[in-house]
């Protein structure tokens, strides 16, 4: 039996503590988005080979031993793998786990909503890239976004609480509907973000130029409203600033918020490690070296062993972490998976 030591939180050799996990639960999706997959031709990771829920469950709770408060169920489209609401419950009853997250394109909300908000969910951020019907198709290659809207409306009527609106910013395509989007977001009470464009995996479609950065949107939004960075400092936790926003016919309290994953880079205070569906730990989304956890969890050892060893696993692939991404805007792509693969 291998000595269990006594739990301290996970923290990186810069003394980051992680308190935030992300696990892609499939890389399996219902839409093929032109930045995170290419049309046809994936090779899906064979179903054997996918975490299976149990070992989701004994993953998180040894992060939420050592400190972890909030998970984020992703993916892929979480929505897609059968029985999640089962994964909601289950990791909702961890003790320690604070707040789950899951972030959808709202394709399966319609009817996944109100189990998901019964079953213990805390959050959602749903991805919205445009609201004009053929740019969706275009973006999304199968998207129905009347659908996507109303499985907007559904989280909303099944009572969630904190709802994100998503939109990565691509340059020529969707940066005309940044007031739009923010319209739209605030007409419904919640808060639109934008994210730059990251150069993860493979070509992308729209070439080097594409990135938007976080100074051209704040600029393009003041051109037309009066903003001002909420709250003054700037600081909030996670990796997005706030602006308040008015103008013509936006509702008081409108914010949007802005991801500035490329440009101005928040990686000072990343708190978070990712679980890909296979079982790979992630120490950064731009960093392609994985341990793998699946492995440990799959070998014959009594529950308290094998705690013992994914505990050890995770701080070195911890002691790893660098200090910050390599993303730059001339650069081509600094993973070798495309998103979908690691779990946005
Ligand atoms: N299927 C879900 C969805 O679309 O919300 C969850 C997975 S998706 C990979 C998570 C987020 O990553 C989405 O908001 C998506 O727009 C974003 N994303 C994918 N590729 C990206 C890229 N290259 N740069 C920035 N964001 C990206
Ligand atoms: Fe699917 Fe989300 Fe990727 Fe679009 S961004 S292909 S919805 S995983």
């Amino acid at each position: 039996m291998i000595e269990s030591k006594p739990t301290s939180p996970f923290a990186d050799s810069f003394g980051r503590q992680i308190s935030y996990l992300r696990v892609s639960i499939t890389d399996r999706c219902n839409f093929r988005c032109v930045y995170c997959m290419p049309e046809d031709g994936i090779n899906f990771v064979p179903r054997p080979e996918i975490l299976t829920y149990e070992e989701i469950t004994e993953i998180v709770s040894v992060f939420a031993e050592h400190g972890v408060r909030r998970v984020r169920l992703t993916g892929g489209e979480p929505l897609v793998r059968a029985d999640v609401v089962d994964l909601v419950a289950s990791l909702k009853s961890i003790p320690g786990i604070e707040e789950l997250c899951l972030t959808t394109n709202a394709f399966l909300l319609p009817k996944l909503a109100e189990p998901l908000k019964a079953a213990g969910l805390d959050q959602l951020n749903i991805s919205l890239d445009s609201l004009r019907a053929e740019r969706f198709e275009e973006i999304t290659r199968v998207g129905d976004l009347e659908r996507v809207i109303a499985g907007i409306d559904a989280a909303i009527a099944a009572g969630f609480e904190s709802i994100k609106v998503n939109a990565v910013v691509v340059r020529g395509f969707n940066d005309d509907e940044l007031l739009d989007l923010i319209r739209f977001a605030a007409g419904r009470g919640l808060i639109m973000r934008f994210i730059e464009f990251m150069p993860i995996g493979g070509d992308t479609v729209w070439g080097d130029n594409a990135c938007v950065t976080a100074q051209e949107m704040r600029q393009a939004v003041s051109e037309a409203w009066t903003v001002s960075l909420d709250p003054p400092t700037g600081k909030v936790a996670g990796p997005s600033r706030y602006w308040s926003v008015s103008g013509d016919g936006l509702p008081a309290g409108t914010k949007f918020g802005i991801i500035s994953a490329v440009t101005e880079c928040f990686c000072a205070d990343c708190n978070r490690v990712r679980v890909t569906p296979k079982g790979g730990l992630r120490a950064c989304l731009a960093d392609d070296r994985e341990i793998n956890l699946r492995d440990l969890l799959r070998s014959p050892a009594s529950p308290e062993d094998r705690r013992v060893r994914l505990a050890t696993a995770i701080e070195s692939a911890l002691f790893g972490k660098k200090e910050k991404h390599a993303f730059d805007l001339d650069g081509g792509a600094v993973t070798g998976k495309r998103m979908h693969a690691i779990g946005g």
